[in-house]
């Protein structure tokens, strides 16, 4: 995917994007795949395909979504996927990029000083994290880190009475919804909608998944990472 074309998908997708923000996205890559030679940030490492699966993909759960003066964190971000995108596309979103290994979120942070993006790191594990911070954020987001039925115990208690949660998913989302049923009784949300998509180039199929939360979470919730694992609700 060239820079034109992308231009063009995220258009058709009603997203926003400036000659500016494009020459951020494309020095975002150029500064992952970099990194990359140091540690291992991601798989792909194909131009064309970065564009299309790494920034398109992360760019489009802002389709219909207006997160001006709203805050959202990004659980697990890695090298910033989608936490980095949604910081360049969406300047007056309030951007916290949160993941468990120091060296990702130092890189992140240092990235951001250089190319004046306000952001906040937090290099922490997530479930800690959300014991301490809770009901703080309108939005949470995470690609690419745990199950769903994981991912709703650590990420639920993180998001404000009415917020929501943006699970990004592959085509498998439907049997991971199914097997949270519990685990969106006792936390307390549903699924407002979905958002199913192909990538353009690759006709990967892609599925967001957007949960709202109906009432405060049970202080009990997240437990610790070895039992969510073990038994996830
Ligand atoms: N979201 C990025 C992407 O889509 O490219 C990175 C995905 S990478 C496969 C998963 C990331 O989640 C890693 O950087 C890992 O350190 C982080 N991670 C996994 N479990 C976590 C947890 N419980 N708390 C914080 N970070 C976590």
């Amino acid at each position: 995917m060239t820079r034109e074309q992308l231009y063009n998908y995220l258009e058709h997708e009603e997203i926003e994007c400036s000659d500016i923000q494009l020459d951020l996205l494309f020095t975002l890559m150029d500064s992952t795949l970099k990194q990359n030679e140091k540690f291992n940030l991601t798989a792909i490492t194909d131009k064309g395909q970065f564009v299309e699966k790494m920034i398109y993909d992360s760019a489009v759960m802002l389709h219909d979504l207006d997160l001006s003066r709203k805050s959202i964190i990004d659980i697990g971000t890695g090298a910033g996927f989608p936490g980095m995108v949604v910081r360049i596309l969406a300047p007056k979103a309030e951007v916290t990029l949160l993941d468990s290994t120091k060296k990702k979120i130092d890189y992140l942070l240092d990235f951001a000083k250089q190319n004046n993006l306000e952001v906040t790191g937090v290099s922490k594990r997530a479930e800690d994290y959300a014991r301490n911070n809770r009901e703080q954020y309108d939005y949470a987001v995470a690609r690419a880190v745990a199950s769903l039925n994981i991912l709703l115990e650590i990420i639920m208690p993180l998001v404000k009475v009415g917020g929501t949660f943006i699970a990004m998913k592959g085509p498998e989302y439907v049997e991971e919804v199914n097997a949270c049923k519990n685990a969106f009784k006792k936390l307390h949300c549903h699924i407002e909608h979905v958002y199913e998509i192909e990538l353009p180039e690759s006709k990967q199929k892609r599925a967001i998944v957007y949960i709202q939360k109906d009432e405060v979470a049970n202080k009990k919730y997240p437990r610790q990472y070895n039992e969510i694992k073990k038994q996830p609700l």
